[in-house]
């Protein structure tokens, strides 16, 4: 699906007048309806990703995080419902609609493409003589011009699945997660972009309040009192008080012996 239609409309204007000048505004329509179809689907999981990652434009980013949250998010997909019937048995199927997964494959070999398509020839290139003639140049918009218009026929934007929420312990702010772009020991970060925790995922069958914020320890060198960290927050010149005998201490660098570590790691 493709809310917008109007580019493809120009593209195909754009394609047929077929000059030089014709077919780089042509590549650059083509680019921006492969943008905003991505854009699109990326509305569906509003609720799911970091906010942060809003700001992401490169389509490979975007389809990278809808992966990220749902692995079946570059699949097709069509719904349809029927009545259940007694017995078991369902009634005559209606159609709900369908929609389109836009896959990391045609990325690579349709977006990265148009922009060669873009900017005037190096140097290099005539001197090489590798200026690709207008037909030809044609015949590559036109095939990546149809993938479009079968990505952008699908009638509906969907976001199924099973989902789970909980809150995070460090901002208190409720996170949702599609089940099935979680597995056993994956990180995942907080929703909110100005929250440092990440989570691993652990036995997801059996408590959602086995998500645990990733933590580091560290004591302090006074009275040993044990601290956490978060991991993002371990940054040189940073300081840190401990809580007890409020002694500031801050993360610097230091050279240890790989003997010495190693030794004592064997004495464990
Ligand atoms: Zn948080
Ligand atoms: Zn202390």
């Amino acid at each position: 699906m493709l809310k917008d239609k109007s580019h493809i409309l120009k593209a195909k204007n754009l394609l047929a007048a077929g000059d030089n000048d014709s077919l780089r505004y042509c590549a650059l329509e083509l680019r921006t309806c492969i943008e905003l179809m991505c854009y699109d689907r990326l509305s569906m999981y509003i609720d799911e990703i970091p906010k942060e990652f809003l700001k992401k434009w490169r389509p490979q980013d975007v389809v990278n995080i809808l992966l990220e949250c749902d692995p079946y998010s570059d699949k097709d997909c069509t719904v349809s419902f029927a009545k259940e019937l007694s017995g078991g048995a369902t009634g005559p199927r209606q159609m709900f609609g369908s929609s389109k997964g836009i896959s990391k494959k045609f990325i690579q070999s349709h977006y990265h493409k148009l922009a060669h398509y873009l900017h005037a020839p190096t140097l290099a290139d005539i001197k090489a003589g590798e200026i690709r003639p207008l037909a030809d140049v044609k015949i590559d918009l036109q095939a990546t011009l149809n993938e479009i218009e079968i990505l952008a026929q699908g009638t509906m934007l969907a976001n199924f699945g099973e989902f789970v929420t909980f809150t995070c312990q460090i901002c208190q702010l409720p996170n949702k997660r599609n089940k099935a772009g979680l597995s056993e020991g994956k990180k995942v970060k907080c929703i909110n972009p100005n929250c440092p925790a990440e989570f691993t995922i652990h036995d997801l069958e059996e408590k959602i309040s086995q998500i645990k914020p990733v933590r580091a320890g560290w004591s302090c060198l006074k009275c040993q009192t044990n601290h956490f960290i978060l991991p993002k927050e371990v940054i040189v010149g940073k300081r840190l008080c401990c809580s007890k005998c409020k002694v500031e201490w801050k993360i610097g660098y230091s050279l240890k012996s790989v003997e010495g570590i190693e030794n004592n790691e064997a004495k464990k």
